[in-house]
């Protein structure tokens, strides 16, 4: 019987962008024969790695994780990740599989952690990307990080409502 489709989150993180490893990391992710059905550039408040990290709150290396995600060590122009949604059969285990274990130390050295994280002088697990555990965490971190207009395809249920909001359009000087 075939695998049943499944969306995940991959999060390029601040220490990808800023090492230029975006272009080698969508390449090995290339390899698990996904595809994309969701990419955006986020700037991470800290709002925003607070609730993605609402698991760890009880760690001490929290605080310095949700700085992490935010980009802080790494300067203003580093200040952001790259949020993707990959689609696929098996898709959560197999970005997961790729991508290495938590602790870069003790990730396969063909994966992903494994090739370009390391831990800093002060502990952290520098892993240069984030990918969804399990389907709950999968939809909870989807849902958190997108829109549902801005995944081009659905497999979570959506309604159409009617809102007044602010946005910012282009202003045209002509
Ligand atoms: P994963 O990112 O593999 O799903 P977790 O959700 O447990 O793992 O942890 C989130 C992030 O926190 C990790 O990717 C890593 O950057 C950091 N981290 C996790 N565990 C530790 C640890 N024991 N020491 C330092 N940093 C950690």
């Amino acid at each position: 019987m075939a695998e049943k489709e499944e969306q995940t989150l991959v999060i390029i993180k601040p220490d990808g962008l800023k090492k230029s490893l975006t272009g080698n990391i969508l390449t090995r992710l290339s390899e698990t024969k996904l595809r994309i059905v969701g990419a955006k550039v986020v700037h991470v408040s800290r709002e925003l790695a607070e609730k993605h990290y609402a698991h760890l709150k009880d760690k001490p290396f929290f605080p310095e994780v949700v700085k992490y995600l935010c980009g802080e060590p790494y300067g203003e122009e580093y200040q952001r990740v790259v949020a993707l949604v990959y689609m696929g059969e098996g898709a959560i285990a197999k970005v997961r599989k790729l991508a290495g274990s938590t602790n870069p130390e003790e990730a396969d050295s063909t994966s992903i952690r494994g090739q370009y994280g390391r831990i800093t002088s002060s502990g952290l697990f520098e892993n240069v990307v984030h990918c969804s555990a399990n389907l709950p965490e999968a939809e909870h971190e989807i849902k958190l990080w997108f829109d549902p207009d801005e995944i081009v395809d659905d497999i979570y249920p959506t309604k159409e409502v009617e809102v007044k909001v602010k946005k910012k359009i282009w202003n045209k000087s002509e």
